[in-house]
Formats: C-alpha cells, structure tokens, sequence
C-alpha cells in the first residue's frame, strides 16, 4: 500500500517559533526502530492524532501492546506548528445544519465539548505547563459582509435552542478585550481556549511513554503490507501489527479515498516579538484566540510572554497529493501576507519585530470536517480533513480511532466523524486550477470588503462556483 514520504520536518530553518522555545525538549529523542517487532496495534505518525490515539487505547484497554512510529520527533509536523487556538464546533454550525440537519450538528459539536473537556483536564494536571488559557474564542468582522455573516450566525444558533454557545459583541465590548480599530463587531463563543502547541505535544507524548506505548523516532515508514495481519516497513526494521492506524496527516492524502474528497492548502503563521506596553494599550491582556469571518482567515492570539502569533490561511495550494512541495512550507508572499494582517490589526506590536515566520500544509475535506475511517477489506485505519481546525478535533480523533480498531459501536463510532459520505473533487489538474482560480478569487473578493471596495464582478462569479457543486470549502 501506498505510504507518501514525510515532509521534511527537521529543517531548523522552517521550525516554528513553539518548537524554538521548546529546544532543549526536543533534543530527547526515542530510540529509532530496530529488527522485526510485533505490536497489537501500531500507529504511524506521533503527532496529536497518533499520540491521543495511543493515550485513548491505553485508557480504554490497558493489556494492548502499541507502537508510535514516527518519521522525526513526535509532535515535529503540524502538532507544533499551529496557532493554537482550541475549539470545537459551535462556531462551524452553518457548516454542520445543512450537512446533517439540526440535531445531528448539535450532537457533533456536543462531541467537540466532550474534546474540549478533555483536553482542559490534561493540560491543567499538576505538572503540566502548556500555557491552557481558557477565556473563550473570538470571531471578528472587519467588513459589512461579515457583520452580515456574525448576524446570520446568531440567528442560526437561536433557530437551533443552543442560544448560549455564542453572544454577540458591539465594538464598545470587544474593544475592552482586543481593541483593534478594525474590528466592526463580534461573535463570542464561550468554548474555546489558547495552548503552546509544542508543549501540548511533548506531554501527550510523555503520557504516552508513561501508560507504556512504544515509541520509535527517527523511523519514517516505508511500505505498508496487507494480510491478516499488517506488516509496517522500515529501513531499519519492521513492525507486525493486527491494528495500523494512520495518523500522518496529509500523508493520509496517499488513500485514494481521502485524496478524492480532500484537498492540500497551506498556512503561515508569524510570531511577533513581545511587546506588553502595546498589548496593555490596546486591551489585549489575556491570551484569548481569535479569527476573522473570512473564508480565508487571519486566526491570531496572544501568548502569555506578550507575543500576538498571526496567520494567514491563504497560502499556496498543491497538486494533488504532492504535500511534500517546498512552496506549502516557504513562500515569501504567504508570509507578507501574514505580517501585514499583524500590521493592520495591531500596529504597535509590529513595530516591535517578527520573531518567526514558517509555514505548513492543511489538508481540507471538501465539507471542511475531519474524517475517521477504516480502508476498505483490512484493519488499517485512517484520519483526515482536519481543515486547519485540528487542536480539539485530533482529541475527537483519538476517541473515534480507538473506537474504530476496538470495533466499539458508540457514539463516537456513530456520529458523523465517521459515518457519513463525503463530496469528492474533480480530478487533478482541474482540482488544482480550479482550486487556484477559486481561492484567487475570494482572497480578491475578500480583500476588496476589507477595504470597503465593491468586489471585483469576475472573482465574485468565480468565487460562486464551490456553492453551485454542493462543496463547504470554498463557500464563503
Ligand atoms: C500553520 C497552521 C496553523 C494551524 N492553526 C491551528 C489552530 O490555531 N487551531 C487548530 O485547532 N488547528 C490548527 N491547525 C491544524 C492542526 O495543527 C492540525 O490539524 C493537527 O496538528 C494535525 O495533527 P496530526 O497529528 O494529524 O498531524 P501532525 O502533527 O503533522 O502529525 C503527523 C505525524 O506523522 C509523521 N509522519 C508522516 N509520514 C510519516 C511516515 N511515512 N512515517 C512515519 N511518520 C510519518 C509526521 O512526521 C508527523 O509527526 C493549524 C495547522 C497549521 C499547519
């Protein structure tokens, strides 16, 4: 079967400014593996999908024998590269109704407050410092358009009964919590929190050490083998597992079945210098998350050292499955992009410098939900789609990959994670051109209402077309 090679994720020219700051962390690293090994279970790919996995069967089987197989250090790929804004679902409602209809939506997002509860409680045990802020997430609007989308928003959670998961906000209320001028007005979804991503990741994989799963680093996959059993190979060696589970996120992209409903974006993020004088000016005193209402957003937050990360989710797309292309990781306009989002919202705190700036691919699922699943005629498993939205979902993963390798039939079996059909793509390279001229497109659109311009026509006939084919991604 085919296993995608890994990104190249130890360049330290490309790391992110979360795993600078964990450096001496990083430098423990697990043994790579050696000779042939038998496992229960065996899980490629030592990110939050694999590690929540792992601590999940651990917790809910004790006796099983697992193995991590992991390309680099564990939590090396998007684990430690995200902004770190965690969130589950209630603000992806429009998403959801049409998709499910009302209750099953409001069963999923319920199932992201059952993640958000667990992770609260992992990272607020005693000895764990992962810098969990939780005071709830904000989304902004900058132009009329998104006012209009912040009331449509309202509207919908009234409609549904769950008028409690958000609030509106005028701009007197949110410039007493982030006072940016270019804020019009606000959602305020009590569900959500800030974390270090890469300290999020060195505990999970310090729990999983800890509940006795094998760790192998510095052992990228090479081959996988179905049988009645399935066989992982190594250079070094290879793994013999009744169960595999692949959590390697766009490598997952190598399943035909995820790369039909699943396309490759890419995310840059930058990581301003501290600057307490000018985040005390402008209101913005605790480390809370935000994003704009875009399609393509600019998502930010504050650290607890004074830092505002701000990143931008228009970055290049790829052909394909080719998630390896260096310009998802490295491209100057992505990055520009990014650091004047931190110029408009925030001017005082670019004055201060950008600390880092890196970037990473996203794999988005045409209905831009993730997707748990078990390939057809074997035991191996899969995850996918998480769409840029992937702190609380990978923890959602773990429940729904446990429950699929121990053929638990319970509501995390049951839900829409993993039962339900999903639009594909056109073929490549339409996908790709098409996928291109698209985003091009709303980025224009999205722009010119940020500037208070109409939009252009073309692009906004352009930006019509994922309505007209029945796809979420894209819509705006
Ligand atoms: C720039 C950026 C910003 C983001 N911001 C946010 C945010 O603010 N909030 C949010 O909720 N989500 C965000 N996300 C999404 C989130 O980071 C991801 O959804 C999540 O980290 C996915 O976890 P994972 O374990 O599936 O993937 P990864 O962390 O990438 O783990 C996959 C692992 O598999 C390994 N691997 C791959 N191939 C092989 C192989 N052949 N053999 C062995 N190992 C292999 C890799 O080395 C990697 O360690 C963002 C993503 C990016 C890129």
């Amino acid at each position: 079967m085919r296993i995608l090679n890994p990104i190249p994720a130890n360049d330290p020219s490309q790391l992110s400014w979360w795993q600078l700051d964990i450096a001496p962390a990083r430098a423990d690293m697990r043994p790579p593996l050696s000779g042939e090994v038998s496992f229960d279970v065996a899980i490629v790919g030592g990110g939050f999908t694999g590690l929540w996995t792992a601590i999940t069967l651990k917790q809910r089987a004790p006796r099983l024998r697992i193995a991590i197989i992991e390309a680099f250090r564990c939590g090396d790929g998007a684990s430690s590269r995200n902004g770190g804004n965690v969130h589950g679902y209630w603000g992806a409602l429009p998403t959801l109704v049409p998709l499910f209809g009302p209750d099953k939506a409001v069963e999923a997002a319920e199932l992201g407050t059952l993640a958000q509860k667990r992770l609260r409680d992992f990272a607020r045990a005693p000895g764990r410092d992962v810098w969990w802020v939780e005071e709830g997430y904000l989304r902004v609007a900058t132009s009329e358009t998104q006012m209009a989308k912040r009331d449509a928003f309202l509207k919908l959670a009234r409609d549904l009964g769950v008028p409690d998961s958000v609030r509106a906000l005028d701009r007197r209320e949110l410039a007493e919590m982030c006072g940016s001028l270019r804020f019009l007005g606000g959602l305020f979804f009590k569900e959500g929190a800030t974390v270090h991503p890469a300290r999020l990741a060195d505990a999970l994989r310090r729990e999983a050490l800890d509940l006795g799963v094998e760790i192998f680093e510095n052992t990228p996959v090479q081959k996988i083998e179905k049988g009645p059993t399935v066989r992982i190979r190594c250079s070094t060696g290879s793994v013999v597992a009744r169960d595999v589970v692949l959590a390697n996120y766009t490598g997952t992209m190598g399943l035909s079945s995820v790369a039909a409903a699943t396309t490759l974006f890419s995310s840059f993020p930058v990581m301003s210098a501290p600057n307490e004088v000018a985040l005390e000016r402008m209101n913005y005193k605790v480390a809370r998350g935000l994003a704009d209402l875009r399609m393509f957003t600019h998502y930010f937050r504050r650290t607890r050292d004074g830092r505002i990360l701000m990143g931008s989710g228009s970055g290049p797309i790829a052909l394909g499955a080719a998630h390896e292309a260096p310009e998802l990781r490295i491209d100057a306009r992505s990055c520009a992009r990014a650091e004047s989002g931190l110029k408009r919202f925030f001017p005082g705190m670019a004055e201060a410098g950008i600390a880092a700036r890196w970037g990473w691919p996203i794999e988005v699922a045409s209905d831009r939900l993730p997707f748990f699943g078990t390939v057809s005629g074997t035991r191996i498993h899969f995850g996918s789609g998480y769409s840029g939205h992937g702190v609380n979902a990978t923890c959602i993963a773990g429940e729904c990959l446990a429950s699929l390798v121990l053929n638990e039939k319970d509501r995390w079996y049951n839900s829409p994670f993993c039962q339900r059909e999903r639009v594909r793509f056109p073929p490549e390279p339409l996908r790709y051109i098409g996928g291109t001229m698209i985003r091009n497109a709303i980025v224009k659109c999205e722009d010119a209402e940020d500037a208070g311009q109409p939009q252009p026509l073309l692009a906004r006939g352009i930006a019509e077309i994922p309505r007209v084919m029945g796809m979420r991604i894209g819509m705006r």
